[in-house]
């Protein structure tokens, strides 16, 4: 008989997993919370006035160094699969600034008190700092300060990561730094200044793949694929327990069955193995831990706006403090076919605690604010009069300083139980890209497969302490033309 596998969630890594265990004969559950499929890579649709709009949770783009993956993508999608170019810009103080920051930009456009605070820093204070290894325990504010100097930091990096985080950046760790800063240090940014052959420099990707019809799309095509191939995929399903018993032979823990609730009704699945790609810290609790890790949530404004283009930015990062928002995106530049003919939309990204006064705040007083920074923004005025919320509790795992001990004891206290795999970003407490939460997902099953105990691989898939973004695979010459958007 074969192996009865129950994956808990049904994002990028629960579907891989899915895939994986699906071609190597094995009957596959899949439990997922919400009656769509994707997790936070999906895409909603938003009948308008004017015509159907897509808005992602969040603007997302492919890319990965793992040809093997790309492949796969490419055959799943064929023709829907679209490739676009990333413009991304700074805007602070009223002022735009190219994104990742760029010496001859910056020259151009920054203030002369930030540009002398940044000359001096680079001259007379960086080459003379010591800076903190990679491996030790500095906070995100001193990674920065140490490599871009006190007045970049103060002016494009404190009060961004503060809203982004609801914390002081003091108190952040600085893995989030090394893995998102899309520059090494202000010797990178001054390099910049010196025209060489491919401007792009090498930690920025600047062309990426993305579906025609959304982020999301990916995922339904893979879902709808899994399910004509026999894997059963429960939407609706929320998992409130994980009973535990024992394995003898191996003298350890194991999950005996999943419970789960649907329209009321509580259900209970027998399992041979589980994967979970649903929050570490709440496998944590289901198994009685409580692990101290907490998330960052956002919730997400979306406008269709009766005006074909708002900007040519893809992402607009919005530096000022007093702003709602940190990024403000316009879904059309990603796939011309995210809103009517004709027409555009806007999203913002609002970072948020789940249950505090952003959260909360009733619709028309959102609209309200919103409209105000709009207009700071010199975005004209020009909404169909329809916006919709959307709302992603666990967004970024909250990486405080103290994130590492507890993900650490987190990782030990589930390792009790011989077949329970944890995998995916959420599954693995990281903050990680869509293509390397696809890769855990297949190892995870693979690691089933072949009997082999690769948990501590999975939790430390692709940890470089360096930006993940460095390469893409994506050869700008192989880029066809008639294929390429925005
Ligand atoms: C704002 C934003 C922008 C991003 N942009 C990019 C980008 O440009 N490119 C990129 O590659 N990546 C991007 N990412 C990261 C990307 O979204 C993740 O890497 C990816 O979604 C991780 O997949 P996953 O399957 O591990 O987790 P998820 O996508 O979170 O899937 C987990 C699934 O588990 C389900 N679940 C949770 N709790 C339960 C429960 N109790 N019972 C049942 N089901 C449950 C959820 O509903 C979800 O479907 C972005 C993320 C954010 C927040």
């Amino acid at each position: 008989m074969s192996k009865q596998i129950v994956i808990l969630g049904a994002g990028p890594a629960g579907l891989m997993a899915a895939w994986e265990f699906n071609q190597a004969g094995y009957q596959v559950t899949i439990l997922e919370r919400e009656e769509f499929v994707g997790g936070m890579c999906a895409t909603q649709t938003f009948q308008g006035e004017k015509g159907e709009y897509r808005f992602d949770y969040g603007g997302h783009r492919f890319i990965t160094k793992n040809p093997k993956l790309l492949q796969f993508i490419d055959d799943l999608m064929t023709d829907d699969l679209l490739y676009a170019e990333r413009t991304s810009v700074i805007r602070f103080k009223g002022r735009t600034y190219n994104y990742p920051l760029a010496i001859g930009n910056l020259l151009r456009n920054a203030p002369i008190s930030l540009l002398a605070g940044a000359a001096i820093d680079l001259v007379f204070k960086l080459p003379f700092q010591k800076r903190p290894s990679e491996q030790s325990t500095s906070n995100f504010a001193e990674w920065i300060e140490t490599r871009f100097g006190t007045t970049l930091y103060k002016n494009f990096f404190e009060g961004y990561t503060g809203k982004l985080w609801g914390i002081d950046p003091r108190q952040l760790s600085a893995d989030w730094a090394s893995q998102r800063i899309s520059l090494l240090d202000l010797k990178d940014v001054a390099r910049r200044l010196i025209p060489t052959r491919g401007a792009t420099p090498r930690t920025y990707a600047k062309k990426y793949r993305y579906p025609k019809l959304g982020f999301g799309q990916m995922y339904t095509k893979l879902a709808d694929k899994l399910q004509a191939q026999g894997v059963t995929i429960v939407r609706g399903a929320n998992i409130t327990a994980l009973e535990q018993g024992r394995d003898d032979l191996k003298n350890k823990s194991r999950i005996d069955a999943v419970t789960y609730e649907l329209n009321g009704e509580t259900f209970s699945v027998n399992c041979d193995h589980v994967v979970g790609t649903i929050p570490l810290p709440v496998v944590c609790k289901l198994t009685g831990f409580d692990s101290g890790l907490t998330y960052r949530s956002l919730r997400f404004f979306n406008m269709p706006m009766d005006i074909e283009n708002v900007s040519q930015n893809t992402w607009q990062y919005l530096s000022d403090p007093e702003l709602i928002g940190t990024r403000l995106q316009e879904p059309r530049r990603r796939s011309p076919f995210m809103a009517p003919k004709g027409q555009t939309s806007v999203m913002i990204e609002i970072p948020c605690n789940k249950g505090d006064d952003v959260w909360h705040m009733d619709n028309d007083k959102l609209l309200k604010r919103v409209k105000q920074d709009l207009d700071h923004l010199g975005v004209p005025d020009v909404s169909t009069g329809e916006f919709f919320t959307t709302y992603t509790e666990y967004a970024y795992p909250m990486m405080d300083v103290s994130y590492n001990a507890k993900r650490e004891r987190a990782i030990t206290h589930l390792n009790q139980f011989g077949n329970l795999v944890m995998t995916g970003r959420q599954g693995t407490f990281r903050y990680i890209f869509t293509d390397t939460a696809m890769e855990m997902g297949l190892m995870a099953a693979e690691g089933i497969i072949k009997g082999e105990d690769n948990r501590r691989q999975i939790f430390d898939h692709r940890n470089e302490k360096t930006v993940i973004e460095v390469q893409s695979i994506m050869d700008d010459k192989k880029t066809p033309e008639d294929k390429h958007v925005a």
